[in-house]
């Protein structure tokens, strides 16, 4: 499978992992919990972690969330970054606290020596900290110079940033820029990667509940992936943050960028399907999510067409009304009871744990 030249980005350590340079995409998202309740947000984590996160971002919203989080950092299996808006001072204490990085809105935490101020103390944390530029949210002289939130004003806000900090001696930095509207946040992304060497973090903002967010997170991030721009990937979606990862993987997944799981195929069904390929189909799915092998597995809805249909697949089964058949790279290996069919595709992988 071909797969994107990724572009050549600074590594930016982020606790104990990299971001960009030559790490892999990294797949984060951001807990839901009160960050007041130390024991639900470090049980969010840890599920996070267990489902495939590799950070996770915790809103630090006063003083009173600082001990909560300094504890979270103490005790959670992974790095953590702390999401400050307003306060330069809460920003200062979760980087005196542990935060791995902190994530700023640099328009909101008060002016150009406040934000060298921080960067003074990342550096002197080893933190990392993410520029985290929005559409929704630029500077009023770059609204009227661009006539609006396009992806030229983003750009130029996240510059803006970028040359304060380093001014500052500072460049441990990710950078995103994300817009609610797809294809302004790709574009964004695509004019920032010509110009800059900073690691990206992807996203598109405020995408929504599942039923649209998924699709507008895979367009958004898989079109900056397929051209090899992207660091870190959040796909932000109104759900379980578990959802988040594994939409990310998915994505990265489907782009053949990492692997997590065997690859599923399974046929479209028409009207040769002569059984009820769906619950099939969903059966099989849950059962590749145990096995990390880098297969391709078929499920097809019928013998006639469906091992020459899914010839790539390393190995697969086709329905059939009464019987149905196991094959390999598209060649038959033995007829089975339709009922049988599942059994018998389970204990082929069993071969590949
Ligand atoms: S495998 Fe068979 S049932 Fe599935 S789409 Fe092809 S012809 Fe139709």
């Amino acid at each position: 499978m071909d797969q994107p030249d990724r572009r050549k980005t600074r590594a930016v350590k982020v606790g104990s992992l990299m971001i960009g340079g030559t790490a892999p995409v990294s797949i984060q998202s951001m807990t839901n919990t009160r960050p007041h309740d130390y024991e639900a947000t470090l049980a969010q984590i840890k599920e996070l972690a267990e489902a495939g996160a590799e950070m996770v971002r915790v809103a630090v919203p006063d003083k009173e969330a600082v001990p909560v989080f300094e504890k979270l950092v103490k005790n959670c299996p992974l790095p953590l970054i702390a999401d400050i808006h307003f306060d330069p001072e809460l920003a200062a204490l979760a980087l005196d606290n542990g935060a791995a990085k902190i994530r700023i809105n640099p328009g909101n935490i008060g002016g150009t020596e406040k934000l060298k101020a921080l960067a003074l103390k990342a550096k002197s944390c080893h933190a990392a900290i993410r520029i985290g530029v929005n559409a929704g949210s630029l500077e009023r002289r770059l609204l009227e110079k661009y006539s609006g939130a396009s992806s030229e004003a983003m750009v130029d806000s996240a510059a803006g940033y970028l040359e304060i900090f380093e001014k500052a001696g500072f460049k441990n930095l990710v950078v995103s820029l994300k817009a609610s509207d797809v294809y302004t946040t790709i574009k964004a992304n695509r004019l920032f990667a010509k110009d800059h060497d900073y690691p990206l973090h992807l996203g598109v903002t405020e995408a929504g509940p599942p039923s649209t967010g998924l699709l507008k997170g895979a367009i958004g991030i898989g079109a900056l992936l397929a051209d090899g721009i992207g660091d870190t990937v959040r796909v932000s979606l109104t759900a379980s943050p578990l959802e988040e990862i594994n939409a990310a993987r998915k994505i990265l997944q489907a782009l053949g960028i990492r692997k997590f799981t065997p690859d599923l195929i399974s046929c479209p069904t028409c009207g040769r399907c002569e059984v009820d390929l769906v619950p099939l189909v969903n059966q099989v799915e849950k059962i590749l999510e145990n096995y990390k092998a880098p297969l391709k597995v078929a499920v097809m809805g019928c013998a006639v067409n469906g091992p020459g249909e899914a010839k790539e697949a390393d190995i697969g089964i086709s329905a059939g009304k009464k019987k149905g058949i196991l094959f390999k790279h598209g060649k038959v290996v033995r007829t089975v009871e339709q009922d049988k069919l599942l059994e018998a595709l389970k204990g082929e992988l069993n071969g590949y744990r």
